[in-house]
């Protein structure tokens, strides 16, 4: 107990010396947010101090081990920091599919090679990620997918494409499911593979979507060359690693909606908005809907602090992420409908104003996307069907 009350306060006290100012406030846009890599373009000195600064400490991986880049913290030592982050409202210094999807993976089933070559740069947030799982015709059925690697010896030649690559454009390597097995059973001829979509023979168009951005690409592989060490696993045994990513995928996608509301609650944000009568919103059916709101989201991040104890005691986590995934983004896209409502017609302003570039219908419309990457909801209500309620499939 003592030693986590030293660590709490030794916490404190590099946090406040350390978080610049203009980092303790939650996203405001897009640009808010640091992803790192090789083209990185910070938007400030602050943002780049930041990730520096929390990236030496091992911060930005905090339970990782320091030979990895991270600090090697122990539950309780990483529930400590998160809460003290939250405490001063500080911004994650780096979002990154390295650390929320390939890290885990990666650390459990890469070669010493592998987690030396790659799991350091992500943790400085130096190389940017990207999935490449979904295809044309392999999204809720992935192990559909016929993106072809045919062996070469030491090396694959790689073709075929992916579809809504996130950030597909910007990313610096793309971890990448393969069929490596045609004559296999279908989940059973698929590798998982990383390449450097700077190689010969990979390029990307993007997608625009509804929000008037493009945070999506297709990618195409032209006899794209892939190491095989740079296989992950066994050949031909890369469905077990990508269901394994899924479990974290899941798990960050449902808990990304409590991390990005910077920790303010809707009822504070209605009360700015509204003003109150008595310090209690005057909107009565409001009032209930955001009541009922916060408790659901309490309630949520109880069971997701209970769920990580648990992962941290050596119990898996498994098809439970799941059932966060499907209840953090349907949850998610309530809070932005409150929020919507909240604001009224001022939440229309696509372009500046109170809405700070139209960051709120911006992220409203962005959260329709939350219940279908990563696996939509209704994958998720038949995996929770089979694997937890054990009704038949
Ligand atoms: C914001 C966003 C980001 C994404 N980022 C990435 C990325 O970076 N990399 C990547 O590889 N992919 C990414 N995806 C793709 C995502 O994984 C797929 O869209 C998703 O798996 C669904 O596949 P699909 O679009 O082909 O839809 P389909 O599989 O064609 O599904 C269409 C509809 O049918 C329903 N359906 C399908 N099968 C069943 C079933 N068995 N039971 C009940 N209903 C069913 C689905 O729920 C859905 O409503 C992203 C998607 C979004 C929205």
């Amino acid at each position: 107990m003592t030693d986590h009350n030293t660590f709490r306060q030794a916490t404190r006290d590099w946090l406040e010396a350390n978080c610049p100012e203009t980092m303790r406030h939650p996203y405001r846009n897009e640009a808010d947010a640091c992803w790192g890599g090789r083209n990185c373009k910070f938007q400030s000195d602050d943002q780049k101090n930041w990730l520096e600064r929390m990236a030496a400490k091992g911060w930005t991986v905090p339970t990782w081990p320091v030979e990895y880049g991270g600090a090697g913290c122990d539950a309780a030592q990483a529930r400590i920091l998160t809460e003290e982050l939250a405490r001063i409202k500080a911004r994650p210094p780096l979002e990154s599919f390295g650390i929320s999807m390939l890290g885990p993976p990666l650390l459990k089933f890469g070669s010493e090679e592998l987690k030396r070559q790659h799991l350091p740069p992500i943790a400085r947030g130096e190389i940017r990620w990207v999935q490449g799982y979904s295809e044309p015709n392999a999204g809720s059925d992935l192990a559909s997918l016929q993106t072809r690697a045919d062996d070469r010896g030491d090396h694959f030649i790689v073709n075929g494409s992916k579809i809504w690559t996130s950030y597909g454009d910007l990313g610096d390597w793309m971890f990448c499911l393969v069929r490596t097995d045609f004559a296999a059973k279908k989940h059973e001829g698929i590798s998982f593979v990383m390449f450097d979509m700077a190689s010969k023979g990979v390029s990307t168009r993007p997608i625009k979507l509804i929000s008037g951005k493009s945070p999506f690409a297709e990618t195409f592989l032209d006899n794209v060359r892939v190491e095989k060490n740079q296989v992950i696993g066994r050949i031909n045994d890369g469905w077990t690693i990508a269901k394994y990513l899924l479990t974290h995928e899941r798990e960050m996608i449902g808990g990304s909606g409590l991390a990005r509301s910077g920790g303010v609650p809707v009822s504070r944000t209605a009360i700015e908005v509204l003003g109150s009568a008595d310090g209690r919103l005057g909107e009565s059916m409001l009032r209930a809907d955001i009541a009922r709101f916060e408790m659901d989201e309490r309630a949520l991040a109880l069971t997701i602090e209970r769920a990580r104890d648990e992962v941290k005691a050596g119990v898996s986590l498994g098809a439970a992420a799941s059932m966060f995934k499907y209840y953090g983004t349907e949850l998610n896209k309530r809070r932005y409908e409150l929020l919507m409502s909240i604001s009224g017609g001022d939440a229309l302003d696509w372009e500046g104003g109170a809405n700070h570039d139209g960051f709120l219908p911006k992220s409203w419309l962005r959260s329709k996307g939350n219940s279908i990457e990563g696996g939509t909801s209704e994958i998720q209500l038949n995996i929770i069907a089979k694997h937890l309620l054990g009704l038949p499939g």
